[in-house]
């Protein structure tokens, strides 16, 4: 299971939204740093896992402390940066400042990821990462009321955006800068075949 992947026994259930001091809330839960952080259990291995979902504290770990989102290693970087996983976006150059919410991944784990993530099966690419800005939240946007409702789909918003009141946080969206596509993991390629260098 990937160490991101989050169990049945991790869940809580949101009965509990509310607003407090002009902003939304949940009961027990703290805002830190102007982010409601959706709440988790810490209970892995416990009851069925879910690969399509994502424990919100520990892919927010991965982010922070650059560890591989499957096996929690610490990853190496090389002169290209850290190494990441990412769906593939087409022919072309990479994109300026792409965001995403995939902490890095590690060489070993690679090739096992693009396998089990079966939605994006075949359309991954493997890159390392020279600078990332970790100040994206990737969330649920709720409506002002006395029990909040949620409006909308899930978006990014970023530190300082005063929208951040009425965002129920998932997890950490990254900016990520001077990326270098190195090659796609099934075919063992891990040359650097392109370089882009990126501006935010
Ligand atoms: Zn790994």
């Amino acid at each position: 299971m990937p160490y991101i992947a989050p169990w049945s026994a991790e869940r809580v259930e949101l009965s509990r939204l509310t607003v407090v001091s002009g902003a939304l809330a949940v009961k027990g839960q703290r805002r830190a740093a102007g982010v409601l952080w959706k709440p988790w259990r810490d209970k892995p291995g416990v009851g069925k896992p879910a690969f399509a979902k994502v424990h919100g504290p520990r892919q927010r770990e991965c982010m922070l402390r650059k560890l591989c989102q499957v096996c929690r290693c610490r990853v190496a970087p090389n002169e290209f940066g850290w190494p990441w996983l990412l769906d593939h976006r087409g022919e072309g150059a990479w994109p300026e400042a792409e965001v995403t919410t995939h902490p890095p991944t590690c060489e070993e784990c690679q090739p096992v990821a693009q396998l089990q993530c079966t939605p994006n099966r075949g359309n991954f690419v493997s890159v390392r990462v020279g600078r990332l800005v970790t100040d994206g939240v990737h969330g649920q946007m709720y409506q002002r009321a006395a029990h909040p409702i949620p409006v909308g789909k899930e978006r990014v918003l970023y530190a300082g955006d005063a929208r951040l009141r009425w965002m129920l946080g998932a997890q950490i969206a990254a900016t990520l800068l001077d990326v270098t596509v190195v090659g796609v993991p099934s075919l063992g390629t891990q040359a650097p075949a392109l370089r882009e260098a990126v501006r935010r």
